[in-house]
């Protein structure tokens, strides 16, 4: 594959860009891999490329049911922080979050990143007490991150309202170098760099079943076939269950459908992204300018792509009190994506009951910041046999231990 340059785009103008090659190849599956990865989205797609770039482990093949990127990695809101509340939370999604600033320079190809900064307001005392705890949490375990008045609220964003008819802002937890990056490229970037690697991506193909002797895992069934294999990782996001239902386990995990919308462009009104959790509203801009505002989730569980209704006009009426002045703008577009989600809120990776087989899933409505770090942990539990430092906390059996990692505050359903 070719490297992108401003010196190739200047050569491809002169035969009218048709010379670029695929971005990623398409191989149909052999029969034997060393590690089968089912699912091609950013954290089953990070895993093939750490395996192969940190572990030299090259015999992979990511199994896709669709196209890559078109789960919840192409459906989410993009808000890329680390200011989580507990130890093992905070190490993973700051290695991620670290990870994402040289991402674009690694893989050769913009993947957008935009530490534009992350603000998480606070509308009620206990919202304050609760972010001020995991204020001092992050700056225990090195993580930049400050509480904001409202006065400094107003001027990072002066488009709020901070006196809004049922909340007033307290105050908030920023976090400057928090941000977005443009979802699809990180897939695709991830995609590039593990084929160029020798990883084979076989997108259009189901993993159907999974293969077992004895001793454990010996391969799968896909509408392309069976294919044999010792490793299985399964990275499957909203359709978990189903998927450690065909390997021979369970997992304490629901779908649910999460929704966003975005409004059609105007004009740069805002320049960093802000959660509103107690309203239950969160938005950003998009570098085409549309404003782009994440939804609830479902309260019942479903595998729809689309989430209910009521969440859209619960959404926009927490949003119009906290910016007053989106009233004025048409929505274009509303999706959802089924997402995975624990009792504790936080995610799960680790060995399984199935000798061979692993896991990582669980990532619910905060995933998309993580891809970085979890691909890395994953790459390092698939190649070892076992999790390394940064995932052993998340582990499966942490649910028979009573060992929770609690982030029901720091992720709630917000980004
Ligand atoms: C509306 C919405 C907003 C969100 N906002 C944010 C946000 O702002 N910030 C954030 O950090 N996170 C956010 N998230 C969460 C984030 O998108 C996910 O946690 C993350 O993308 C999960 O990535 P993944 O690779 O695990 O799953 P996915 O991207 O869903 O990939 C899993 C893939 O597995 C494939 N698959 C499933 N079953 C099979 C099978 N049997 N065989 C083959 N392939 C199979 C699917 O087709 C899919 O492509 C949001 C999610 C949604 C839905």
């Amino acid at each position: 594959m070719g490297r992108y340059s401003a010196f190739a785009i200047a050569k491809q103008a002169f035969s009218h860009h048709k010379g670029w090659d695929r971005a990623w190849p398409s191989p149909e599956p052999k029969p034997e891999y060393d590690v089968v990865i089912v699912g091609a989205g950013g954290h089953g797609l990070a895993t093939a490329y750490y395996l192969a770039k940190n572990h030299g482990v090259r015999k992979v093949a990511v199994i896709e049911k669709g196209w890559l990127g078109g789960g919840n990695t192409g459906r989410n809101t993009t808000i890329i922080r680390s200011n989580y509340l507990q130890p093992s939370s905070m190490a993973i999604f700051e290695k991620a979050r670290s990870l994402y600033e040289d991402l674009s320079q690694e893989f050769n190809y913009n993947i957008m990143f935009s530490p534009r900064g992350v603000l998480m307001l606070a509308q009620t005392e206990h919202e304050l007490r609760a972010w001020k705890r995991t204020y001092h949490a992050n700056r225990i375990a090195g993580i930049e991150s400050e509480m904001v008045t409202p006065r400094q609220i107003k001027e990072i964003v002066p488009i709020i309202n901070l006196s809004g008819p049922r909340y007033p802002v307290l105050g908030g937890l920023w976090q400057p170098r928090g941000g977005t990056a443009r979802h699809d490229a990180v897939a695709w970037g991830y995609a590039r760099g593990a084929a160029e690697m020798g990883v084979d991506i076989i997108q259009q193909c189901e993993v159907t079943g999974v293969d077992r002797d004895a001793e454990g895992v010996t391969g799968v069934q896909t509408t392309k076939g069976a294919i044999r294999t010792k490793k299985l990782c399964i990275v499957v996001a909203g359709n978990s269950g189903v998927m450690a239902e065909r390997a021979g386990f369970r997992l304490p995990v629901e779908s649910v459908a999460l929704q966003a919308l975005v409004s059609e462009p105007i004009k740069p009104a805002m320049d960093c992204v802000v959660m509103a959790n107690t309203v239950h509203g969160y938005m950003s801009q998009s570098d085409k300018g549309e404003m782009v505002i994440g939804g609830g989730a479902d309260g019942f569980n479903n595998y729809t792509q689309r989430g209910s209704f009521h969440h859209i006009e619960e959404t926009l009426r927490a949003l119009v009190e906290t910016f007053p002045m989106i009233s004025r703008l048409k929505m274009l577009r509303q999706w959802g994506g089924v997402v995975d989600m624990t009792g504790d809120r936080s995610p799960i990776i680790g060995t399984t009951p199935v000798p061979g087989v692993f896991i990582n899933c669980g990532w619910g409505t905060g995933g998309f910041k993580a891809i970085p770090g979890s691909g890395w942990a994953t790459a390092e539990m698939v190649a070892k046999g076992t999790p390394g430092d940064l995932a052993a906390p998340f582990s499966l059996d942490r649910f028979t231990e009573g060992r929770m990692i609690d982030e029901s505050v720091a992720a709630a359903v917000a980004h």
